[in-house]
């Protein structure tokens, strides 16, 4: 486990200033949490309030980790809203600054290990977490200000006004000090980039909103709270899940993304991989004497062999692996993180899956076969062992297959290494 050795932490690969400026922001962070951590007493309702919204964002995450996922992956070298502000702001509003920093850090804990699957960076998962943790303070502060420390306080033109400025503030100090460590990292991206889509604005601006009608529900009326996280549940569904429908355009044949997304994951996968000096695997199938199948039992027989193919490719990789489908009965697969040993392994393993398939089709004269026996070529190659970027990794791995299928089909060639 190098995650566990010191000395081997990514953390350390940071240039000097980037460095510095992410240990001094989590340095701050602990102060922070330190310096406010007697200024309010903990009662016990306060701990029952930190249980359930601390749960309440956990449930959250989890119904929401499919959509997340894709989301942390395509939005690679860019600020992108948390919902898990709708949680967190809540508690800014209901709980003490210690149990605020213990909820934000139950949750990005959480996250790291149910959504991202320990992939991402450590260290960076926590600089958010700390950056998360002085946004809270600084509304905290606000509310101070304004003797508006409980959301019983919060009222009249003085609560609002205090409110859109702890809301304002939560985001504010989060969103600067993030963009700031994207900045200082990608110095040679454009600016656009760094600064995120303003859509990820109004997510953040309803999260906070929804989080301050929580705290107050959850503290003047209880027993109503769980309307509220079917609230986020549904609206984080509705409006996420179709625009990662467009994004993900999938093909209606098999289900699977097609080649453009493919093709846009792979690419960011490959920086990412560049960046964490990690490794990509990459493999290209084609079926083996597939035009046979639909001369002998029809086109619609064809597809449904397809459709039990994509299946069995799915079910054959990691939930974070990518399978698409490059046009007929060609399917490519991302396996990050992958390197050359395993490259094989796995292409061996839906190689013997896919000949393990028995598909039931109706031929053409209308009677119910079973197809058994199918055989697949595939085409392997590694970032960065074969090559360093997309287009040359996906020409070694189409030579590759090229090479299986000449050397007699149903087997797995690998490119050579550079
Ligand atoms: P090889 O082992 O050399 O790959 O032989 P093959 O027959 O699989 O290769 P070829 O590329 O010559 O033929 C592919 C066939 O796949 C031709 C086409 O009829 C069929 N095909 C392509 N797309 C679809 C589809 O969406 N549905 C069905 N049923 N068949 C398809
Ligand atoms: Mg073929
Ligand atoms: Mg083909």
């Amino acid at each position: 486990m190098p995650r566990l050795d010191p000395r081997r932490w990514k953390l350390w690969s940071l240039p000097p200033v980037v460095l510095t400026y992410v240990v001094t922001i989590a340095v701050l962070a602990a102060l922070v949490t330190l310096a406010t951590a007697r200024l309010t007493p903990v009662e016990v309702r306060h701990w029952a309030w930190f249980a359930a919204l601390t749960a309440a964002a956990l449930i959250h995450l989890e119904a929401a980790r499919g959509i997340e996922r894709i989301r942390e992956i395509s939005s690679e070298g860019v600020p992108h809203a948390q919902m898990q502000s709708v949680w967190q702001f809540a508690g800014v509003l209901v709980l003490p600054m210690p149990l605020v920093v213990l909820m934000v850090v139950t949750i990005y804990l959480h996250a790291w290990l149910r959504v991202y699957e320990r992939r991402a960076v450590l260290y960076r998962k926590l600089f958010s977490a700390a950056t998360v943790v002085l946004g809270c303070a600084a509304a905290q502060w606000v509310l101070a200000m304004f003797s508006a420390s409980t959301p019983s306080e919060l009222d009249g033109p003085r609560g609002l006004i205090a409110l859109v400025i702890a809301g304002f503030l939560y985001w504010f100090v989060n969103y600067a000090l993030v963009v700031g460590a994207i900045i200082m990292t990608n110095p040679e991206n454009p600016l656009k980039t760094a600064l995120g889509h303003a859509s990820d604005v109004l997510i953040v601006t309803a999260s906070v909103g929804l989080g301050s009608g929580i705290a107050i529900i959850a503290t003047a009326r209880p027993w109503l709270s769980p309307i509220l996280l079917l609230t986020v549940l549904a609206l984080h569904m509705g409006l996420l899940l179709p625009q990662f429908r467009v994004a993900a355009r999938t093909d209606s044949k098999t289900g699977l993304v097609d080649a453009t997304f493919w093709h846009d994951v792979a690419e960011r996968e490959i920086a990412r991989a560049r960046r964490l000096v990690s490794t990509v695997g990459i493999l290209i199938l084609d079926l083996d004497h597939f035009k046979q199948i639909n001369d002998t039992y029809g086109h619609l027989a064809g597809d449904r062999v397809l459709r039990a193919v994509a299946d069995a490719l799915r079910h054959a990789v990691r939930s974070y692996d990518l399978v698409g489908r490059f046009g007929g009965e060609e399917f490519a697969v991302l396996l990050p993180g992958v390197g050359t040993t395993e490259v094989r392994a796995t292409a061996e393993r839906i190689r013997f899956d896919i000949a393990r398939l028995e598909v039931e089709v109706i031929d053409r004269l209308g009677n119910t076969r079973v197809i058994t026996g199918l055989t697949g070529s595939v085409g392997a190659s590694v970032f960065p062992d074969t090559a360093t970027d997309l287009s040359p990794l996906l020409l070694a791995a189409d030579e590759a297959l090229y090479q299986a299928k000449n050397n007699g089909r149903d087997r797995v060639a690998t490119a050579a290494a550079r």
